[in-house]
């Protein structure tokens, strides 16, 4: 369990419009009232500086889906993480296994990715999974730990300034949800693997990731070690994401 309060972030993934971005977030702002969990929006790169000014006084995070490995110079296409920072991006994910899968991303390019975004001050929300494949070859524990050890690795000494989500790939938009024991197992092994790497693990918010939406939200996030979720298509919809942020509340 973290020290801190349950995160909730929604992955935007490459959905929106600005007409869009605006009717959303004016519905989950003005409810967000009573709501006391963390919260943040992972948004298309090209939308930061709208979602940005949308989000001015509020309490939900702004994040990005992405973040180059380099510092700056000629990488055509990328978004360095100074940029990021440039629009008060506190949040980025990293290696999520669209990126893994489809931009043949490697847990070394991933854990430099993590680094350029926590040198920027911004916490990488590192996405570990396993495929389908993997788990019925008896491989989740090794290949979530072999995708977090390298980020551990090239980050060790601020390990603890990061977020982690268990993303297990086959439940990634199919609508099949871990259960319950399937999430808690695979985070009391990723929560054992950041105490081992550093005192301060408690700090870390350790995420799940897979078709949560508002009904199977609850008995994931009652889970001792889920402590919170990364939302993709349930967080399109208003009433569905604010759901899961008054569960979480
Ligand atoms: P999903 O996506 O909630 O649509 O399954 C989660 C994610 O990929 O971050």
């Amino acid at each position: 369990m973290t020290m801190h309060s349950k995160l909730m972030v929604g992955n935007w993934k490459m959905n929106g419009s600005l007409a869009a971005n605006a009717s959303l977030l004016s519905d989950v702002l003005a409810a967000m009232a009573d709501l006391h969990c963390r919260s943040a929006v992972c948004v298309p790169s090209v939308y930061l500086a709208q979602v940005q000014s949308l989000l001015v006084g509020s309490s939900i995070g702004l994040g990005a889906q992405d973040v180059s490995a380099h510092d700056m110079g000629a990488y055509t296409g990328e978004v360095s993480a100074d940029m990021l920072r440039d629009f008060a991006v506190r949040y980025c994910i990293v290696g999520h296994s669209e990126r893994r899968q489809y931009h043949a991303e490697s847990d070394v390019l991933v854990a430099r990715k993590a680094q350029r975004a926590l040198a920027a001050g911004i916490t990488p929300i590192v996405c570990v999974g396993e495929s389908l494949s993997e788990r019925e070859a008896g491989q989740t524990e090794a290949v979530v730990k072999r995708q977090l050890a390298a980020v551990i690795h090239a980050n060790g000494h601020c390990i603890s300034e990061i977020v982690v989500a268990y993303e297990p790939v086959w439940a990634i938009g199919t609508g099949l949800t871990a259960t319950p024991e399937q999430a808690q197992h695979v985070h009391a092994v990723l929560r054992a693997q950041l105490q081992a790497a550093s005192s301060h693990a408690d700090r870390v918010s350790i995420l799940y990731g897979g078709s949560m939406n508002a009904a199977n939200a609850a008995e994931l996030l009652a889970q001792p070690d889920v402590d919170g979720g990364l939302i993709g298509g349930a967080a399109l919809k208003a009433p569905d994401f604010l759901s899961m942020l008054k569960t979480a509340s």
